[in-house]
């Protein structure tokens, strides 16, 4: 045994040899070649390795082949090579998918964002006088004239944008919610936890299903610092319910001087309905109800980047803004470039041209051509090794928005031939542009509700691989 562990030792090439192995050579057109003889070095020591420790006599009696660590040296290298934060094909049907992003960018929202990115800006300056600006000027006249409200900021994210407002407006003090609104949300973001975090201290008034204005009334102490309303977007409470309307609840704190605070979560800025997505309360609502600060997302139903918004009166904005909090959980120039860019589109009533309201008001017909084309392109790309359907469903908003939307759905349903739906499902999920669909028992279900443009096209390549492997099962 130690003859032959030996002989295949000597066997292992100089670093330079696989180097000039013809796979290897091309390879260096598109990888530098740094990298690949890092790789050689690293598939070499590893041979190096099995060889000393294997105990197995037909390994070692086995001859080693140059092409063999070629092959290994260009698989290693290539997967390396690769950026590890990638686009991705979403056939989940999930428009608001936390885990790929949620809201995908306008073209010219992007374009914008790249400008600012590849120059210095403004960012903290102000033009007219020279001198050190607010960088949340950029944004702050926008959301005032979309939603009503005095004034606005914008911190990472809504997460942060509660927290800081529970910090700022109500550390050391009480703050009082219904039973019915204590939610949790996606990613371990808790309100009780939240308002621990922030030092103010929660007050649980109500039930589950009901809580009525006089609860609130009747837990309001000289400590009382906030009255929170928090959106249940996550999450329905059907039947036999009563919650407090902002409105009821703005007369209350008005009259003791209380504010009233409301994270809406996915805060829209327009009436969905319009475009045939179901109502959801509405930023400028709230703020015409009189609601003192309403905290949202930037990346949910408002189809912009990942921020926090706040937005309301302007005493208490400028005590966010004061706050100390609010240097740690300042928006970056970026999100901040995507966000104006995004809010302009508002302004200019271009709603329609921002991704995430474009695909969920897709009609059902159009969806039905879209997986009528892209059903019968898999089947010309697979052949006999795909069996390719449509059939009807619901896709989700996501992003714990919209919970009890049934949005239709025109899903194509996908057999393989060969092999099993796990086995299909893994391959497009490591495919070189990763397609994400949806799993069933006995099929994959690509939804293409949330295809963008070129994605049919680079889906049935896929599946036009997938064909070509020779493989056994
Ligand atoms: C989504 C959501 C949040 C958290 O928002 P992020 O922007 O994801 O941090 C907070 N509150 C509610 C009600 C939400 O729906």
């Amino acid at each position: 045994m130690e003859d032959l562990r030996k002989a295949r030792l000597r066997e292992i090439p100089p670093v330079n040899e696989v180097l000039f192995h013809p796979g290897i050579a091309a390879l260096q057109e598109e990888i530098p070649h740094l990298r690949v003889t890092e790789a050689v070095q690293e598939v070499l020591a590893s041979v190096r390795q099995q060889i000393l420790e294997s105990g197995d006599i037909e390994f070692l009696s086995r001859p080693l082949e140059v092409d063999f660590l070629a092959a290994q040296v260009r698989e290693k290298a290539t997967r390396e090579h690769a950026y590890h934060l990638r686009r991705v094909i979403n056939a989940t049907g999930v428009v608001l998918h936390t885990n790929c992003g949620r809201s995908v960018l306008a073209g010219e929202v992007v374009d914008f964002v790249s400008g600012i990115a590849q120059g210095y800006s403004n960012l903290e300056l102000d033009l007219g006088s020279g001198e050190r600006g607010s960088r949340y000027s950029h944004v702050e006249d926008l959301l005032c004239k979309l939603t009503g409200a005095e004034a606005g900021m914008v911190v990472n994210n809504n997460a942060a944008a509660v927290l800081l407002v529970m910090r700022a407006l109500a550390s050391g003090r009480e703050v009082i919610v219904s039973r019915g609104e204590l939610v949790e949300v996606g990613g371990a973001f808790r309100i009780p936890e939240v308002l621990k975090a922030g030092g103010a201290n929660l007050i649980e008034v109500g039930t589950t299903n009901k809580t009525r204005l006089k609860d609130y009334a009747s837990a309001i102490t000289d400590n009382t610092a906030v009255l929170l309303k928090v959106h249940t977007s996550n999450f329905r409470v059907v039947g036999f319910t009563e919650q407090v309307g902002s409105g009821e609840l703005v007369e209350l704190g008005s009259s003791l001087g209380i504010p009233v605070v409301e994270d809406l979560g996915s805060g829209t800025l327009v009436d969905l309905s319009q475009w045939g997505i179901p109502y959801e309360p509405t930023v400028p609502e709230a703020i015409k109800s009189g609601v003192d600060v309403v905290a949202f997302s930037g990346d949910k139903l408002l189809g912009g980047p990942q921020a926090g918004i706040i937005v309301g009166k302007r005493s208490y904005i400028d005590r966010l803004k004061k706050d100390q909090l609010t240097r740690a959980l300042r928006i970056d120039k970026l999100t901040l470039a995507a966000l104006e860019a995004t809010l302009r589109l508002y302004l200019e009533k271009r709603e329609q041209e921002i991704p995430t309201l474009a695909l969920l008001s897709l009609s059902a017909n159009e969806l039905s051509a879209r997986a009528d084309a892209l059903a019968a392109s898999i089947r010309l790309a697979a052949g006999t090794k795909i069996l390719a359907d449509v059939e009807q469903g619901y896709s989700l908003a996501g992003g714990g928005s919209l919970p009890t939307a049934n949005l239709p759905a025109y899903l194509v349903s996908v057999k393989p031939g060969l092999g099993t739906v796990s086995e299909l499902e893994e391959f497009l999920r490591q495919a070189e542009t990763p397609v994400l669909a949806r799993v069933q028992k006995d099929r994959l279900l690509l939804d293409v509700r949330t295809l963008l443009p070129g994605d049919s096209q680079a889906i049935a390549r896929v599946f036009h691989t997938w064909a070509q492997q020779d493989k056994e099962y």
